[in-house]
Protein backbone atom coordinates (compact mmCIF):
# COMPACT_ATOMS: atom_id res chain seq x y z
CA UNK A 1 0.00 0.00 0.00
CA UNK A 2 1.25 3.71 -0.95
CA UNK A 3 2.61 5.77 1.97
CA UNK A 4 1.70 9.29 2.25
CA UNK A 5 3.34 11.16 4.09
CA UNK A 6 1.72 15.26 5.05
CA UNK A 7 4.08 17.71 6.35
CA UNK A 8 1.90 20.39 8.50
CA UNK A 9 -1.11 19.74 10.86
CA UNK A 10 -3.07 23.07 9.81
CA UNK A 11 -6.13 23.48 7.34
CA UNK A 12 -4.29 21.68 4.63
CA UNK A 13 -2.74 19.18 6.11
CA UNK A 14 -5.44 17.78 8.03
CA UNK A 15 -8.36 17.91 5.43
CA UNK A 16 -5.16 16.21 3.16
CA UNK A 17 -5.11 13.52 5.19
CA UNK A 18 -8.72 13.17 6.22
CA UNK A 19 -9.29 12.64 2.50
CA UNK A 20 -6.28 9.77 2.11
CA UNK A 21 -7.32 7.64 5.10
CA UNK A 22 -10.92 7.99 3.04
CA UNK A 23 -9.33 6.54 0.09
CA UNK A 24 -8.02 3.57 2.59
CA UNK A 25 -4.12 5.03 2.08
CA UNK A 26 -1.52 4.59 4.61
CA UNK A 27 -1.45 7.78 5.96
CA UNK A 28 1.41 9.42 8.33
CA UNK A 29 0.70 13.60 9.03
CA UNK A 30 3.97 15.19 11.06
CA UNK A 31 3.42 18.55 13.07
CA UNK A 32 5.64 20.59 15.21
CA UNK A 33 2.42 21.33 17.18
CA UNK A 34 -0.32 18.61 18.56
CA UNK A 35 -2.95 20.38 17.95
CA UNK A 36 -4.77 22.31 14.59
CA UNK A 37 -5.11 25.73 15.28
CA UNK A 38 -8.42 27.77 14.38
CA UNK A 39 -6.51 30.61 12.83
CA UNK A 40 -10.38 32.15 12.00
CA UNK A 41 -11.62 32.48 15.33
CA UNK A 42 -8.05 33.29 17.05
CA UNK A 43 -9.33 37.04 17.07
CA UNK A 44 -11.46 36.74 19.81
CA UNK A 45 -8.59 35.39 21.95
CA UNK A 46 -7.36 38.80 22.93
CA UNK A 47 -10.99 40.43 23.57
CA UNK A 48 -11.84 37.35 25.68
CA UNK A 49 -14.65 35.74 23.49
CA UNK A 50 -12.97 32.46 23.43
CA UNK A 51 -10.05 30.32 25.49
CA UNK A 52 -6.77 29.42 23.62
CA UNK A 53 -8.30 25.78 24.31
CA UNK A 54 -11.57 26.85 22.50
CA UNK A 55 -9.35 27.86 19.28
CA UNK A 56 -7.63 24.31 18.99
CA UNK A 57 -8.31 20.72 17.92
CA UNK A 58 -5.89 18.26 19.31
CA UNK A 59 -4.37 16.15 16.14
CA UNK A 60 -4.64 12.82 18.99
CA UNK A 61 -8.53 13.04 18.18
CA UNK A 62 -8.70 13.54 14.97
CA UNK A 63 -5.89 10.87 14.83
CA UNK A 64 -8.05 8.43 16.63
CA UNK A 65 -11.12 9.27 14.59
CA UNK A 66 -9.56 8.72 11.06
CA UNK A 67 -6.90 6.13 11.49
CA UNK A 68 -3.44 8.28 10.41
CA UNK A 69 -0.43 8.02 12.40
CA UNK A 70 0.27 11.21 14.04
CA UNK A 71 4.45 12.52 14.85
CA UNK A 72 5.37 15.25 16.67
CA UNK A 73 8.52 17.15 15.42
CA UNK A 74 9.51 20.05 13.49
CA UNK A 75 10.61 19.43 9.84
CA UNK A 76 14.45 20.10 9.44
CA UNK A 77 14.71 19.51 5.27
CA UNK A 78 13.27 17.60 2.16
CA UNK A 79 15.23 14.86 0.10
CA UNK A 80 13.42 14.91 -2.76
CA UNK A 81 15.75 12.64 -4.94
CA UNK A 82 15.66 10.34 -1.84
CA UNK A 83 12.21 10.18 -1.02
CA UNK A 84 12.62 10.79 2.65
CA UNK A 85 11.99 14.02 5.48
CA UNK A 86 14.47 14.97 8.04
CA UNK A 87 12.55 15.31 10.56
CA UNK A 88 14.39 17.04 14.59
CA UNK A 89 14.07 13.25 16.08
CA UNK A 90 14.44 10.92 13.18
CA UNK A 91 13.09 10.75 9.45
CA UNK A 92 10.29 9.21 7.30
CA UNK A 93 10.33 8.01 4.16
CA UNK A 94 7.08 8.34 1.68
CA UNK A 95 5.47 7.43 -1.61
CA UNK A 96 3.74 10.30 -1.63
CA UNK A 97 4.51 13.47 -0.67
CA UNK A 98 1.90 16.36 0.43
CA UNK A 99 3.77 19.89 1.34
CA UNK A 100 1.13 21.77 4.00
CA UNK A 101 3.78 23.68 6.04
CA UNK A 102 2.01 26.88 5.88
CA UNK A 103 3.58 30.20 5.60
CA UNK A 104 6.50 32.06 7.05
CA UNK A 105 6.78 36.24 7.48
CA UNK A 106 8.82 38.68 5.98
CA UNK A 107 11.35 39.80 8.57
CA UNK A 108 11.06 43.94 9.49
CA UNK A 109 13.28 45.95 12.00
CA UNK A 110 12.14 45.93 14.88
CA UNK A 111 9.76 43.65 14.69
CA UNK A 112 10.21 42.09 17.81
CA UNK A 113 8.62 45.31 19.33
CA UNK A 114 5.20 44.28 18.02
CA UNK A 115 3.12 41.07 18.16
CA UNK A 116 0.99 39.38 15.29
CA UNK A 117 -2.28 37.56 15.46
CA UNK A 118 -0.94 35.48 12.57
CA UNK A 119 2.04 34.57 13.84
CA UNK A 120 2.70 31.88 16.58
CA UNK A 121 -0.60 30.74 18.40
CA UNK A 122 0.93 32.00 21.46
CA UNK A 123 0.69 35.62 20.67
CA UNK A 124 -2.83 36.17 20.48
CA UNK A 125 -3.05 35.77 24.25
CA UNK A 126 -0.01 37.57 24.59
CA UNK A 127 -2.10 40.44 23.05
CA UNK A 128 -5.10 40.38 25.11
CA UNK A 129 -2.50 40.33 28.03
CA UNK A 130 -1.27 43.93 26.72
CA UNK A 131 -4.76 45.10 25.59
CA UNK A 132 -5.95 43.84 29.62
CA UNK A 133 -3.06 45.78 30.91
CA UNK A 134 -3.93 48.98 29.12
CA UNK A 135 -7.55 48.46 30.49
CA UNK A 136 -6.71 48.37 33.97
CA UNK A 137 -4.73 51.78 33.13
CA UNK A 138 -7.80 53.54 32.18
CA UNK A 139 -6.25 54.40 28.59
CA UNK A 140 -4.06 53.25 25.70
CA UNK A 141 -3.09 53.89 22.04
CA UNK A 142 -3.12 50.81 19.87
CA UNK A 143 -2.06 50.15 16.55
CA UNK A 144 -2.84 47.48 14.06
CA UNK A 145 -1.64 47.21 10.53
CA UNK A 146 -0.25 44.67 8.00
CA UNK A 147 2.12 45.02 5.17
CA UNK A 148 2.91 42.99 2.08
CA UNK A 149 5.80 41.61 0.42
CA UNK A 150 6.98 42.89 -2.71
CA UNK A 151 7.97 39.77 -4.04
CA UNK A 152 4.39 38.16 -4.09
CA UNK A 153 3.47 40.24 -7.33
CA UNK A 154 0.06 38.81 -7.14
CA UNK A 155 -0.64 40.04 -3.01
CA UNK A 156 -2.49 36.43 -1.94
CA UNK A 157 -0.28 36.44 1.00
CA UNK A 158 -0.80 39.42 2.39
CA UNK A 159 -3.26 38.66 5.31
CA UNK A 160 -5.44 41.74 5.84
CA UNK A 161 -8.67 40.54 7.20
CA UNK A 162 -7.80 39.55 10.69
CA UNK A 163 -6.28 43.16 11.52
CA UNK A 164 -9.64 44.92 10.59
CA UNK A 165 -11.30 42.35 12.74
CA UNK A 166 -8.99 42.85 15.40
CA UNK A 167 -9.36 46.62 15.72
CA UNK A 168 -13.24 46.37 15.18
CA UNK A 169 -13.60 43.50 18.49
CA UNK A 170 -11.69 45.62 20.47
CA UNK A 171 -13.16 48.99 19.50
CA UNK A 172 -15.79 46.81 20.85
CA UNK A 173 -14.33 45.52 23.83
CA UNK A 174 -13.29 49.07 24.71
CA UNK A 175 -16.33 50.43 24.56
CA UNK A 176 -18.16 47.82 26.80
CA UNK A 177 -15.75 48.30 29.71
CA UNK A 178 -16.81 52.07 29.17
CA UNK A 179 -13.34 53.29 27.83
CA UNK A 180 -14.37 54.42 24.14
CA UNK A 181 -13.18 58.23 24.86
CA UNK A 182 -9.76 57.29 26.77
CA UNK A 183 -8.55 55.20 23.62
CA UNK A 184 -7.12 55.88 20.16
CA UNK A 185 -7.38 52.83 17.76
CA UNK A 186 -5.39 53.21 14.61
CA UNK A 187 -4.81 51.18 11.47
CA UNK A 188 -1.78 51.44 9.11
CA UNK A 189 -0.40 49.78 6.02
CA UNK A 190 1.54 51.02 3.49
CA UNK A 191 -0.89 50.12 0.11
CA UNK A 192 -3.21 53.23 -0.85
CA UNK A 193 -5.92 51.02 -1.09
CA UNK A 194 -5.90 48.46 1.71
CA UNK A 195 -8.66 45.56 1.83
CA UNK A 196 -9.08 46.14 -1.89
CA UNK A 197 -8.67 42.37 -2.67
CA UNK A 198 -11.98 41.80 -1.11
CA UNK A 199 -13.48 43.94 -4.05
CA UNK A 200 -14.98 46.67 -4.84
CA UNK A 201 -18.36 46.85 -2.34
CA UNK A 202 -16.37 45.78 0.57
CA UNK A 203 -13.59 47.99 -0.15
CA UNK A 204 -16.03 50.84 -0.41
CA UNK A 205 -17.52 50.08 2.90
CA UNK A 206 -14.57 50.20 5.04
CA UNK A 207 -14.50 53.58 5.77
CA UNK A 208 -17.97 53.24 7.54
CA UNK A 209 -16.58 50.39 9.77
CA UNK A 210 -13.40 52.47 10.66
CA UNK A 211 -16.09 55.35 11.28
CA UNK A 212 -17.85 53.51 13.43
CA UNK A 213 -15.26 51.90 15.52
CA UNK A 214 -13.47 55.57 15.60
CA UNK A 215 -10.42 54.02 14.05
CA UNK A 216 -7.31 56.63 12.19
CA UNK A 217 -5.77 55.15 9.33
CA UNK A 218 -2.53 55.80 8.37
CA UNK A 219 -2.17 54.61 4.57
CA UNK A 220 -0.40 54.50 1.64
CA UNK A 221 3.40 55.28 3.73
CA UNK A 222 5.95 52.76 3.54
CA UNK A 223 6.84 50.83 7.30
CA UNK A 224 10.17 51.15 7.88
CA UNK A 225 10.22 49.52 11.15
CA UNK A 226 9.17 49.83 14.63
CA UNK A 227 10.70 50.81 18.13
CA UNK A 228 8.85 49.42 21.75
CA UNK A 229 6.27 52.58 21.46
CA UNK A 230 6.52 53.49 17.50
CA UNK A 231 5.23 52.26 14.01
CA UNK A 232 8.05 54.17 11.83
CA UNK A 233 7.11 55.33 8.22
CA UNK A 234 9.51 56.24 4.65
CA UNK A 235 8.61 59.73 5.46
CA UNK A 236 9.81 60.28 8.66
CA UNK A 237 6.80 60.09 10.55
CA UNK A 238 6.06 57.98 13.63
CA UNK A 239 2.88 56.95 15.25
CA UNK A 240 3.49 56.47 19.32
CA UNK A 241 1.74 53.27 20.48
CA UNK A 242 1.65 51.26 23.71
CA UNK A 243 0.41 48.22 21.81
CA UNK A 244 1.38 47.84 18.35
CA UNK A 245 0.21 44.28 16.48
CA UNK A 246 1.49 43.91 12.97
CA UNK A 247 1.17 40.71 10.18
CA UNK A 248 3.89 41.14 7.84
CA UNK A 249 3.37 40.01 4.31
CA UNK A 250 3.80 35.90 4.03
CA UNK A 251 6.78 34.59 2.35
CA UNK A 252 7.44 30.51 1.62
CA UNK A 253 8.73 28.38 4.32
CA UNK A 254 12.14 28.35 5.53
CA UNK A 255 12.10 24.41 4.66
CA UNK A 256 11.86 24.64 1.51
CA UNK A 257 15.01 26.54 0.83
CA UNK A 258 16.90 23.80 0.14
CA UNK A 259 14.17 21.59 -1.00
CA UNK A 260 15.19 21.49 -4.91
CA UNK A 261 11.72 21.75 -5.29
CA UNK A 262 10.55 24.73 -7.81
CA UNK A 263 9.86 27.82 -5.73
CA UNK A 264 8.19 31.50 -6.86
CA UNK A 265 10.34 34.57 -5.96
CA UNK A 266 8.71 35.01 -2.76
CA UNK A 267 9.39 31.18 -1.74
CA UNK A 268 6.21 29.82 -2.59
CA UNK A 269 6.27 25.84 -4.40
CA UNK A 270 5.37 26.36 -7.72
CA UNK A 271 2.80 23.84 -8.87
CA UNK A 272 0.19 22.39 -11.81
CA UNK A 273 -3.41 23.23 -11.38
CA UNK A 274 -3.89 19.76 -9.98
CA UNK A 275 -1.50 20.82 -6.56
CA UNK A 276 1.16 18.63 -8.15
CA UNK A 277 4.62 20.10 -7.35
CA UNK A 278 5.89 20.84 -10.94
CA UNK A 279 8.57 18.16 -12.20
CA UNK A 280 7.49 16.04 -9.10
CA UNK A 281 4.54 13.88 -10.00
CA UNK A 282 4.78 12.22 -6.15
CA UNK A 283 4.91 15.37 -4.62
CA UNK A 284 1.75 17.62 -3.70
CA UNK A 285 1.59 21.37 -2.35
CA UNK A 286 -1.55 23.11 -0.70
CA UNK A 287 -2.56 25.72 1.35
CA UNK A 288 -0.47 28.46 2.41
CA UNK A 289 2.78 27.03 1.44
CA UNK A 290 1.83 27.14 -2.67
CA UNK A 291 1.88 29.50 -4.74
CA UNK A 292 -1.48 30.92 -5.31
CA UNK A 293 -2.72 30.19 -9.42
CA UNK A 294 -5.64 31.90 -10.88
CA UNK A 295 -6.98 35.21 -10.46
CA UNK A 296 -5.13 38.21 -9.39
CA UNK A 297 -7.62 38.77 -6.77
CA UNK A 298 -7.31 34.99 -5.65
CA UNK A 299 -6.01 34.91 -1.83
CA UNK A 300 -4.63 32.41 0.46
CA UNK A 301 -7.38 31.14 2.40
CA UNK A 302 -8.30 28.40 5.16
CA UNK A 303 -11.56 27.22 2.76
CA UNK A 304 -8.98 27.51 -0.17
CA UNK A 305 -6.10 25.03 1.72
CA UNK A 306 -9.10 22.81 2.26
CA UNK A 307 -10.28 22.69 -1.48
CA UNK A 308 -6.64 22.54 -2.59
CA UNK A 309 -6.43 19.41 0.01
CA UNK A 310 -9.74 17.58 -1.74
CA UNK A 311 -8.12 18.24 -5.48
CA UNK A 312 -4.86 17.07 -4.52
CA UNK A 313 -5.67 13.92 -2.40
CA UNK A 314 -8.24 12.91 -5.73
CA UNK A 315 -5.11 13.92 -7.97
CA UNK A 316 -3.00 11.49 -6.45
CA UNK A 317 -5.46 8.79 -5.92
CA UNK A 318 -6.38 8.84 -9.66
CA UNK A 319 -2.72 9.00 -10.73
CA UNK A 320 -2.36 5.71 -8.95
CA UNK A 321 -5.21 3.64 -9.98
CA UNK A 322 -4.48 5.22 -13.34
CA UNK A 323 -7.28 6.35 -14.58
CA UNK A 324 -6.06 9.12 -16.33
CA UNK A 325 -8.88 11.66 -14.35
CA UNK A 326 -7.39 15.11 -12.81
CA UNK A 327 -9.38 17.74 -10.79
CA UNK A 328 -8.49 21.62 -11.02
CA UNK A 329 -8.32 23.64 -7.71
CA UNK A 330 -8.12 27.15 -9.44
CA UNK A 331 -11.51 27.47 -11.17
CA UNK A 332 -12.92 26.80 -7.42
CA UNK A 333 -10.91 29.70 -6.04
CA UNK A 334 -12.89 32.50 -4.45
CA UNK A 335 -13.06 34.64 -1.62
CA UNK A 336 -15.36 34.28 1.36
CA UNK A 337 -15.25 35.91 4.21
CA UNK A 338 -17.37 36.77 7.43
CA UNK A 339 -15.85 39.56 8.60
CA UNK A 340 -16.61 40.36 12.91
CA UNK A 341 -16.44 43.12 14.90
CA UNK A 342 -17.88 41.13 18.10
CA UNK A 343 -21.00 43.44 17.90
CA UNK A 344 -22.22 42.25 14.54
CA UNK A 345 -20.00 40.85 11.20
CA UNK A 346 -19.89 41.58 6.92
CA UNK A 347 -20.39 38.63 5.11
CA UNK A 348 -18.13 39.48 1.89
CA UNK A 349 -17.58 37.57 -0.68
CA UNK A 350 -15.67 37.32 -4.31
CA UNK A 351 -15.93 35.46 -7.29
CA UNK A 352 -14.74 35.64 -11.15
CA UNK A 353 -18.37 36.33 -11.94
CA UNK A 354 -19.77 38.33 -8.51
CA UNK A 355 -18.98 40.34 -5.96
CA UNK A 356 -21.35 40.73 -2.47
CA UNK A 357 -21.33 42.47 0.57
CA UNK A 358 -23.82 42.17 2.93
CA UNK A 359 -24.12 43.58 6.49
CA UNK A 360 -24.90 41.63 9.33
CA UNK A 361 -26.22 42.53 12.99
CA UNK A 362 -25.21 40.89 15.87
CA UNK A 363 -26.87 37.60 14.41
CA UNK A 364 -23.31 37.57 12.12
CA UNK A 365 -21.30 37.37 15.12
CA UNK A 366 -22.99 34.80 16.65
CA UNK A 367 -23.02 33.08 12.94
CA UNK A 368 -19.16 32.82 12.73
CA UNK A 369 -19.01 31.84 16.53
CA UNK A 370 -21.51 28.78 15.08
CA UNK A 371 -19.01 27.88 12.01
CA UNK A 372 -15.88 27.51 15.04
CA UNK A 373 -18.63 24.80 16.37
CA UNK A 374 -19.21 23.50 13.07
CA UNK A 375 -15.35 23.14 11.84
CA UNK A 376 -14.29 21.48 15.00
CA UNK A 377 -17.69 19.11 14.87
CA UNK A 378 -17.27 17.95 11.10
CA UNK A 379 -13.28 17.39 11.30
CA UNK A 380 -14.23 14.47 14.45
CA UNK A 381 -17.50 13.30 11.88
CA UNK A 382 -16.18 9.79 10.59
CA UNK A 383 -15.98 10.32 7.04
CA UNK A 384 -17.30 7.00 5.26
CA UNK A 385 -14.64 5.00 3.08
CA UNK A 386 -15.12 5.46 -0.59
CA UNK A 387 -16.93 1.94 -1.87
CA UNK A 388 -14.51 0.22 -4.09
CA UNK A 389 -11.36 0.95 -2.47
C1 LIG B 1 -5.93 35.48 12.48
C2 LIG B 1 -6.30 34.79 11.21
C3 LIG B 1 -7.62 34.80 10.78
C4 LIG B 1 -7.97 34.16 9.60
N1 LIG B 1 -9.28 34.17 9.21
C5 LIG B 1 -9.65 33.45 8.13
C6 LIG B 1 -11.03 33.37 7.76
O1 LIG B 1 -11.90 33.99 8.40
N2 LIG B 1 -11.35 32.59 6.69
C7 LIG B 1 -10.42 31.89 5.99
O2 LIG B 1 -10.77 31.17 5.05
N3 LIG B 1 -9.09 31.98 6.29
C8 LIG B 1 -8.71 32.73 7.34
N4 LIG B 1 -7.37 32.81 7.68
C9 LIG B 1 -6.36 32.12 6.82
C10 LIG B 1 -6.23 30.65 7.17
O3 LIG B 1 -6.13 30.47 8.55
C11 LIG B 1 -5.01 30.08 6.47
O4 LIG B 1 -5.13 30.31 5.09
C12 LIG B 1 -4.89 28.60 6.77
O5 LIG B 1 -4.55 28.42 8.14
C13 LIG B 1 -3.84 27.94 5.87
O6 LIG B 1 -3.78 26.59 6.18
P1 LIG B 1 -2.38 25.79 6.03
O7 LIG B 1 -2.67 24.42 6.50
O8 LIG B 1 -1.85 25.99 4.69
O9 LIG B 1 -1.40 26.53 7.05
P2 LIG B 1 -1.47 26.56 8.64
O10 LIG B 1 -2.86 26.56 9.12
O11 LIG B 1 -0.60 27.70 9.02
O12 LIG B 1 -0.79 25.20 9.08
C14 LIG B 1 0.57 24.96 8.92
C15 LIG B 1 0.93 23.78 9.81
O13 LIG B 1 2.29 23.41 9.60
C16 LIG B 1 2.92 23.22 10.86
N5 LIG B 1 4.34 23.49 10.68
C17 LIG B 1 4.95 24.66 10.34
N6 LIG B 1 6.27 24.50 10.26
C18 LIG B 1 6.53 23.21 10.54
C19 LIG B 1 7.71 22.43 10.60
N7 LIG B 1 8.93 22.92 10.35
N8 LIG B 1 7.61 21.12 10.94
C20 LIG B 1 6.40 20.56 11.19
N9 LIG B 1 5.24 21.26 11.13
C21 LIG B 1 5.30 22.56 10.82
C22 LIG B 1 2.21 24.20 11.79
O14 LIG B 1 2.34 23.83 13.14
C23 LIG B 1 0.78 24.04 11.30
O15 LIG B 1 0.18 22.93 11.90
C24 LIG B 1 -6.98 33.49 8.83
C25 LIG B 1 -5.66 33.48 9.25
C26 LIG B 1 -5.31 34.12 10.41
C27 LIG B 1 -3.88 34.08 10.84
Amino acid sequence: MKHFLVIGGGFAGVEAAIKLRKRGYKVTLVSDRDYLFIYPISIWIPVKGISFDDSTLPLAKLQKKHGFDVIISAVKSIDSENKKVILENGEQSYDYLFIALGMEKVQMKGAENTLSICGKPEQAVSIGDKLDKLIRNGKGKISVGFGGNPKDTKGSAVRGGPAFELLFNMSTYIKKKGLADKFELNFFAPMAEPGKKMGEKAFGNLGKFFKHYRIKQYVGKKITGFTPIEVLFEDGSKLKSDLIVYIAGGQGHSVLKDSGLPLSEAGFVKTLPTCQVEGHPEIFAIGDSAELLGPKWAAKQGHVAEIMADVAAYNAHQQIVGSGKTKSYVEKLNIICVMDSGDGAAYVSRTTKKETMIMLPIIGHWLKKGWGFYFKNSKLKLIPRIPGM
